[in-house]
């Protein structure tokens, strides 16, 4: 999917939250109104959710449930991945479809902070990382890139800037790990990187210009921290191919992976780029599925934010940021719409939606049918 290291950070960046968000409250009624407007019927509409396993996801999908008056099909793999062996399941339960694909994040508004979240159920109430399975993912990367930082020095001796990195980073026989661009950073005039001066567990090397000009004011010796940039490296790593979740999560976020362990927002950014992969991904499985020819279908990916709940609160403060959508129609006919036009479309929409149902009395009136005995 990407090319170039340019190419990676601009789709990344492609993807706004700023004025794009909608509470979920909103959302739910605002799309199912959408589908209404495409022609979809009221009462035919099998929705579906391909949402990661974590109890917070658990609120949206009550919402899904009430506007669209039935408990969503499960379309989710852990870590907001889709399941699109299911497409078959999906499309025999409803006449009209809708699939609803979301990665998600946690957030606590009091330090505004974004990949953790205040799990109320726990002895103390408190945070832990969300999502998990995308930080589980992300830890192995994470430990390689902080020993890339704090074993990489740059030093300045007169007005000579020299780069020293340590031994097992300069081994590119390694099957796995983070490894250097060595290009970028140490000023060679070919691929044969000569040493200035060789250490016990360590070699010097002139700097590259690019380095030079991260450290205008270098005084003496310092580590490269921060500025080792996503573009000055690249990680190795033998990952399982299956599509069952952590594979195809670790398979989906490996290209982006330099850009996440340097990110302010790693939990975020990597949501936000598992949900671009699996809207281009699962597009293409429902177009070439036969179960969904001539139906109606609305594919619509965006990101969960999952605002910590407080003391009081029994759900969290959901809010749903679009990515992109895709509809089919019965003849076939197909359009895809990007994040701007999605969101201008979806603000369009009333968020009132007279075919909402009452859960209470929807649940009453089960607690009162006349039982049915099996036996
Ligand atoms: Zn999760």
């Amino acid at each position: 999917m990407y090319k170039s290291a340019t190419d990676i950070s601009k789709i990344l960046g492609d993807f706004k939250l700023k004025d794009r968000m909608f509470r979920y409250s909103s959302f739910v009624p605002r799309l199912y109104n959408y589908c209404i407007s495409k022609g979809f019927e009221a009462g035919k509409i099998m929705p579906s959710r391909a949402f990661c396993s974590d109890e917070s996801q658990g609120y949206p999908i009550i919402l899904i449930c009430k506007h669209f008056g039935t408990f969503p099909f499960n379309h989710g793999r852990v870590g907001g991945v889709v399941a699109t062996d299911r497409h078959g399941p999906h499309a025999e339960h409803g006449k009209d479809m809708v699939i609803i694909q979301a990665s998600h994040v946690g957030y606590d508004p009091d330090t505004k902070e974004f990949g953790v979240y205040r799990r109320l159920c726990t002895e103390h109430g408190e945070n832990s990382s969300s999502c998990g399975k995308v930080d589980g993912v992300l830890s192995w990367y994470q430990g390689e890139y902080n020993f890339a930082r704090n074993n990489i020095l740059v030093e300045r001796r007169d007005n000579q800037y020299l780069i020293m990195i340590d031994n097992q980073l300069l081994n590119m026989q390694r099957e796995e790990g983070i490894f250097l661009k060595l290009d970028k950073l140490i000023e060679s005039d070919n691929e044969h990187f000569i040493s200035e001066e060789s250490h016990s567990t360590s070699k010097y090397f002139k700097a590259s210009k690019e380095i030079c000009s991260l450290f205008p004011d270098l005084n003496a010796r310092t580590v490269i921290g921060d500025k080792l940039l996503p573009e000055f490296f690249f990680y190795k790593r033998q990952i399982s191919r299956d599509v069952e979740s952590h594979g195809h999560l670790e398979n989906n976020l490996f290209d982006v992976m330099p850009w996440l362990v340097s990110s302010s927002a790693p939990l975020l950014d990597a949501a936000k780029a598992n949900t671009q992969i699996e809207f281009d991904r699962t597009f293409r499985t429902i177009v070439k599925n036969k179960s969904y020819k001539g139906k109606k279908i609305i594919y619509i990916s965006g990101l969960n934010i999952d605002i910590s709940p407080q003391e009081n609160q029994i759900f969290p403060l959901t809010k749903f940021v679009p990515w992109a959508a895709f509809f089919m129609n019965e003849d076939g006919t197909q359009e895809i719409i990007e994040q701007a036009e999605l969101y201008s479309l979806l603000q369009n929409q009333s968020d009132s939606n007279p075919d909402k149902i009452d859960m209470e009395e929807a649940i009453e009136v089960m607690e009162k049918a006349k039982e049915v005995k099996l036996f």
